[in-house]
């Protein structure tokens, strides 16, 4: 049987820390200080004992994230796809979304 949960496919390596989707993310939730439904972690830089660094951003939805319940009810994208210029996130099935990934630095958010 096909899996019809849904969630968030993450390309890292793109993510530039600008922290739109967490801002986006807040304001579409009403979210108090302090509450967050996705933040952006970072790695490094620190160097590796093989000489090569790492230098990453990396968006963490939280346990606050619904996956935008109210706006995909009504056809439209989450918040956090929708403001990110980067096009880190794509929403989607987990059956979807494992299909598109092709490539390191890429995760799948599920609910
Ligand atoms: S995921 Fe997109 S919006 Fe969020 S911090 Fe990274 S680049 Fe910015
Ligand atoms: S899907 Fe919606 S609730 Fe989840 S992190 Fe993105 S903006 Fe926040």
């Amino acid at each position: 049987m096909a899996d019809t949960r849904y969630g968030l496919l993450i390309d890292y390596e793109y993510c530039s820390g600008c922290h739109a989707c967490e801002v986006a993310c807040k304001m579409e939730h009403n979210m108090p200080t302090g509450d967050f439904g996705i933040k952006i972690l970072q790695d490094g830089p620190r160097e590796n004992s093989n000489g090569r660094w790492e230098y990453e951003h990396i968006p963490v939805p939280t346990s606050l994230c619904d996956l935008c319940a109210e706006r995909v009810a009504i056809g439209k994208l989450p918040t956090c796809v929708h403001h990110c210029q980067a096009g880190v996130m794509v929403y989607g099935t987990l059956e979807e979304l494992a299909k598109k990934v092709c490539k390191p630095k890429m995760v799948i958010f599920s609910r």
